[in-house]
């Protein structure tokens, strides 16, 4: 299938999920996940309607947003190095993966340089899993007091990417309890903290990320087929 038949077909299963949950379609936006895929297939995209894109490499990033125009909205959603967010600084509307102080406070300092305020999620590592990047449960809470105080950030919401599992469903314990902090959180009242987004779900889990309140989903191989490099 091509990258337009691919998208309209995740289009349409976004919409029956968010509909068989008693949400508002329009409450769910797709990122199209273009990690290792050519400029091409973003242009692809593109041309189907899909306007927002994730990227997980700086290199990569700054490479392929040459080649597209700016009308172009990408996302930063792979685990970021300090010392690479100054290429980022004022050219990606919102990062999915802070997941701790210093990185926080060097975005803060980049966009401040470009007088822009970023826009940012915190990742959370739900499973514990050493391999996974995001704070852990316990330290969600004085992350976001910390990072609510930086001037250039924004904090929107929150991040999660569950153990991989061939099966959609045991997923759904990782977004049920994302979503349940994002509310804890929400209560707390922190100024400067909105808990607006919920980015959680991807190729094989998005629709049960859907049923448990994700808005931003993340889905990559689905659209663009599988990736045969990291
Ligand atoms: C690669 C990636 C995705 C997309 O994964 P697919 O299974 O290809 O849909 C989503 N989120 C993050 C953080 C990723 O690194």
């Amino acid at each position: 299938m091509s990258i337009a038949e691919n998208l309209k077909h995740i289009q349409e299963s976004i919409i029956s999920a968010a509909q068989r949950s008693g949400r508002n379609p329009d409450s769910v936006k797709l990122v199209a996940v273009s990690k290792t895929k050519p400029a091409e297939a973003v242009k692809a995209a593109l041309e189907a309607g899909q306007r927002i894109f994730g990227e997980n490499y700086v290199q990569e990033f700054l490479d392929k947003a040459q080649q597209l125009p700016e009308s172009v909205e990408w996302h930063f959603i792979g685990s970021l190095q300090s010392n690479k967010v100054k290429y980022l600084a004022g050219l990606t509307r919102l990062i999915h993966s802070v997941d701790r102080l210093s990185l926080a406070q060097e975005i803060d300092r980049q966009w401040g340089k470009v007088a822009k305020v970023c826009d940012i999620l915190l990742q959370v590592n739900i499973s514990g899993e050493a391999t996974k990047s995001g704070t852990t449960t316990a330290e969600l809470f004085q992350l976001a007091r910390e990072v609510a105080l930086l001037p250039h950030l924004r904090v929107k919401g929150l991040m999660t990417m569950p153990p991989f599992f061939d099966e959609p469903e045991r997923a759904r314990p990782y977004f049920r309890e994302l979503k349940r902090l994002s509310e804890l959180l929400a209560a707390e009242k922190i100024p400067g903290i909105a808990m607006e987004e919920l980015s959680m779900g991807m190729s094989g889990d998005f629709e049960v990320a859907i049923e448990e309140g994700a808005t931003l989903v993340r889905v990559g191989s689905a659209i663009f087929g599988e990736r045969y490099y990291p």
